[in-house]
């Protein structure tokens, strides 16, 4: 997957970007991250690329033509010119993603989504925001991390980079150990245990250390459904169950019952 970053501050993506997983994927082939300053796509002398907002009330507001420029020389340099003059268009297949507290809500759905795709580029706002006339004609998607406010896009577009890029073939190793993870099914995951078995008197599991396949496995799943239960009930109201997992959520409720609380 190539990743195209559009930022007016490239020098924060290093240090996130070349450690650990993120560094493993972009080695093994399956990630490259192509950071761009839009501050190099204002043609003016002194390289403007945020003015104040009309009608005033403070902040800097992102111009248009840089990040515009930025988004159409990307485009030229990835395929031959389109004729059509609406951008809407020319960006068909290459989606143009706006990091902004209004967004749709980031989940590891809408994760999974991106992973499908071969490029993405992630717009990241700073200050006010972006003019917008960027969001109307230019961006094709826009994403929120969460229901607060950043002072800029960088540290949202590094979370989607991050938890699409634990999504691509063969980058997290073990074979399907995304699968499980909380979210991956609707569910959260359930408690992760390591050596030492003993750890202040208190000790792992029987059942992890027993060796047997099955009954871990269910295990696992029991204590992913007791996990949600407990923690994202709302979870359980769309997740997919089985017969087994039914029972064992009918049992959870009983008990809850029991102790009366
Ligand atoms: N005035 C804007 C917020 C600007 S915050 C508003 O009220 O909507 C500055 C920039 O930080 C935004 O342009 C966006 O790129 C980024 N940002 C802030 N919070 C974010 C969030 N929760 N998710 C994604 N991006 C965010």
């Amino acid at each position: 997957m190539h990743i195209h970053i559009l930022t007016l501050f490239p020098g924060m993506f290093p240090a996130y970007l070349n450690e650990s997983i993120l560094k493993k994927a972009q080695e093994m082939g399956q990630l490259t991250v192509h950071l761009h300053n839009i501050r190099d796509y204002a043609t003016d002398r002194h390289h403007v690329t945020d003015e104040p907002p009309f009608g005033g009330g403070g902040g800097m507001v992102l111009k248009p033509e840089p990040i515009f420029t930025a988004v159409e020389s990307l485009i030229s340099s990835l395929q031959s010119p389109l004729e059509s003059g609406d951008w809407r268009l020319e960006t068909a297949g290459l989606p143009v993603i706006l990091l902004t507290p209004q967004g749709r809500p980031f989940t590891q759905s809408i994760a999974q989504e991106l992973a499908q795709q071969e490029r993405l580029v992630l717009l990241c706002g700073r200050y006010e925001g972006v003019d917008e006339r960027v969001r109307q004609h230019l961006v094709t998607d826009e994403i929120s991390i969460g229901d607060y406010v950043l002072t800029g896009g960088e540290l949202a577009a590094l979370v989607v980079v991050d938890a699409v890029t634990r999504l691509l073939p063969g980058v997290l190793g073990a074979e399907g150990a995304a699968e499980t993870d909380s979210h991956a099914n609707g569910l959260l995951e359930g408690p992760h245990y390591t050596k030492p078995a003993d750890f202040r008197g208190w000790s792992v599991p029987e059942v992890l250390r027993s060796g047997h396949a099955a009954r871990i496995a269910r295990w696992r799943r029991e204590e992913s459904l007791r996990r949600t239960w407990q923690r994202r009930p709302d979870m359980l109201l769309t997740a997919v169950l089985t017969e087994a997992d039914r029972w064992f959520l009918g049992r959870l409720a009983e008990e809850r019952l029991e102790i009366g609380d």
